[in-house]
């Protein structure tokens, strides 16, 4: 009953006496220790039979958590470790993450007493970062340097796990690439945008995927420690789910060398998958205890692979991703690409990148060196050797454009069934590539009988085809937005501005591969009056051509009096409008890919996108007569 009442308070901020319930509790607990675990623990069985198997996990207990405190409304929460110690945590992020998801991350202020401004406003030793799907919770704590995990175990069981550093695999012993230092010299910084948002994929293996009992919990738990990692050393990276892999990948007798170089060079089922999702980086999980984890020496895209036994070792493999190294010694371009450790005094720590101090043990803490920041008066890096942190942020730019953004690309979502029915698989479209359908992504459909285009951009042909190309149905033209095609065998409705070819007939489900390509032909639409009223015609130019309206087919009304217009499938070359006699003409050219709008010919100011300028000589007065395309 005393649990139910401070629930009750819990839940009713917007009761008459809330404040009195406030007033009156305490702050919320987490979990509590359940009666039940020791009867539990003499016949473990799944996960708790793992995790009670793990040398690392110094002590297993089972608690009863509180999933509804995890939310947004949750400013503080409080929890008590089975030796006594407890420790409060203020809220710094909550996320709501996709599928319904929710993390919570909280710190506890610094007690330091520090007037600099590099001083860290938290305490590092208390970290506090838990996910929660429905009831089940999956978390990170730290209480005094002491590392925890919070468990999800089974349907309505948790377990808090206390974790021996000591006894965790080794860090990585991977041996460096030869030409890591080469490689990293060739790296120029560059950093184009605010803030990047990079795309990672997961890959589990059969073994990984047998351990977890919610793998996408644990995952994106695992990703939420890596942001809040970057957060905290003023890194201007997010990392976004791209999505979770099923490899069907059999670990067994595999050293962790060739787990990593796996999926890094051999897997391409993983590599299509990777294209599918437009994923910058891929992270294998696996259950190989040789090791915490290998990743490969970056930046470049071939090299944006980890493999990773151990969560906590995400962020750290990550960085090696961007070419960041362990500890200083040895040469190398630039010179501030180490992890940091401070092994002295009463507070020794190291960073993400660092190995373990020598002759003690330092908590490794959620932050990358950074000599602008510092603990207890100790700077967390140095300008010469240490900052990680610089040179993440000098490197996100190249890692965030391995593959365009979901907002620049097309997607396919493919359906068993017609009518988009049954089974359904989705991936985005590469440009001008080849995208098997049946291979990774796709591969649980039996057959393909209906599809959704989203994104379809003007100038390009999709097409489904069948795996040796004898049947496939293509659709190109005017058009940019989405679209759906509710049966590849019927004549069902799609956009007008879209023409369909059809090669072979039917396909008849058998669709096994898709071509997203450019078609060549921008789209001119003409309007009779400014702001894109009284629609005219619209016009396809090839390269290299021009299009003479009054003779033109494709325009049979008079349109020499078009007075706005809009462009489809710009592709960074020149568009040219001009009068009768070539005594007037108006260009658009620049680098720019898309659509753009002409609301009237002779407005001063158009708001054209960026990367586009326009030459304009005379006003056109509605007396447009040719469009040429890459000519003048
Ligand atoms: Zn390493």
């Amino acid at each position: 009953m005393k649990q139910m009442l401070s629930k009750t308070c819990l839940m009713g901020a917007g009761l008459l006496f809330s404040s009195l319930c406030y007033a009156s509790s305490p702050t919320p607990q987490l979990f509590s220790f359940e009666q039940r675990h020791s009867a539990l623990q003499t016949k473990p069985a799944g996960y708790m039979r793992t995790l009670l198997g793990d040398p690392a996990n110094k002590d297993v207990v089972l608690v009863d958590v509180k999933p509804a405190l995890i939310s947004n409304d949750t400013s503080t929460l409080a929890i008590t470790l089975p030796d006594g110690k407890t420790a409060t945590f203020n809220l710094e992020t909550y996320s709501a993450l996709p599928e319904g998801l929710e993390g919570w991350v909280g710190y506890k202020p610094s007690a330091v007493k520090s007037k600099s401004a590099s001083e860290l406003k938290f305490d590092p030793l208390y970290y506090l970062s838990i996910v929660r799907q429905g009831d089940q919770l999956v978390g990170e704590i730290m209480v005094d340097g002491q590392r925890y995990r919070l468990e999800y175990v089974s349907p309505g069981q948790h377990a808090l796990v206390s974790i021996d550093e000591a006894k965790l695999a080794p860090l990585d012993a991977l041996p460096e690439a030869k030409a890591v230092a080469a490689q990293v010299a060739s790296v120029q910084p560059q950093a184009t945008s605010e803030h990047s948002t990079i795309r990672l994929m997961f890959v589990t293996t059969q073994q990984s995927r047998a351990k977890y009992p919610n793998p996408r919990l644990t995952l994106n738990q695992a990703l939420q420690d890596v942001n809040q990692t970057m957060k905290n050393s003023k890194v201007n990276i997010t990392f976004e789910l791209a999505g979770i892999y099923d490899a069907n990948y059999d670990e067994s007798g595999k050293e962790y060398s060739k787990l990593l170089n796996d999926v890094t060079y051999y897997m391409k089922d993983v590599a299509q998958a990777r294209d599918g999702m437009l994923a910058d980086l891929v992270s294998m999980i696996v259950v190989n205890n040789a090791l915490c984890g290998g990743g490969k020496f970056g930046p470049s895209k071939a090299a944006g692979f980890t493999a990773v036994t151990c969560l906590s070792s995400l962020a750290h493999e990550i960085g090696h991703n961007f070419g960041m190294v362990h500890n200083s010694g040895g040469a190398r371009t630039p010179s501030y690409i180490h992890g940091y450790r401070w092994n002295q005094g009463l507070l020794p720590f190291r960073t993400q990148m660092s190995y373990e101090c020598t002759g003690r043990s330092c908590p490794r803490i959620a932050y990358f060196s950074n000599p602008r920041l510092s603990y207890a008066g100790v700077p967390m890096g140095t300008v010469k050797d240490n900052d990680v942190a610089r040179a993440l942020n000098e490197r996100r730019s190249i890692v965030e454009n391995f593959y365009p953004s979901p907002a620049n690309a097309a997607k396919i979502t493919l359906f068993e069934q017609s009518r988009f029915q049954g089974k359904r698989c989705e991936m985005y479209l590469q440009k001008g590539s080849v995208t098997p359908l049946k291979d990774s992504l796709c591969r649980s459909l039996t057959t393909s009988r209906s599809a959704k285009i989203e994104n379809f951009q003007a100038g390009n042909t999709v097409c489904l085809r069948n795996t040796d190309d004898s049947r496939n149905r293509c659709f190109t033209g005017a058009y940019t937005g989405d679209f759906e095609i509710n049966n590849f065998d019927l004549d069902s409705a799609w956009p007008g501005e879209l023409k369909r070819s059809v090669k072979g007939w039917p396909m008849n489900g058998s669709v096994t591969q898709v071509t997203y390509e450019k078609a060549g032909d921008t789209f001119v639409r003409l309007y009779a009056q400014e702001d894109f009223k009284r629609p005219l015609c619209t016009v396809a130019i090839g390269e290299g051509k021009t299009v003479t309206l009054n003779t033109e087919g494709q325009c049979p009304s008079n349109v020499g009096r078009s007075r706005s217009a809009q462009v489809l499938g710009f592709d960074g070359s020149q568009v040219c409008f001009t009068n009768a006699d070539a005594k007037r003409m108006h260009c658009y050219s620049g680098q720019y890919q898309g659509d753009f709008s002409i609301r009237n010919y002779d407005t001063s100011n158009l708001n054209l996108p960026k990367g586009l300028a326009a030459t304009r000589s005379g006003y056109m007065n509605s007396n447009a007569y040719r469009i040429s395309k890459g000519v003048e």
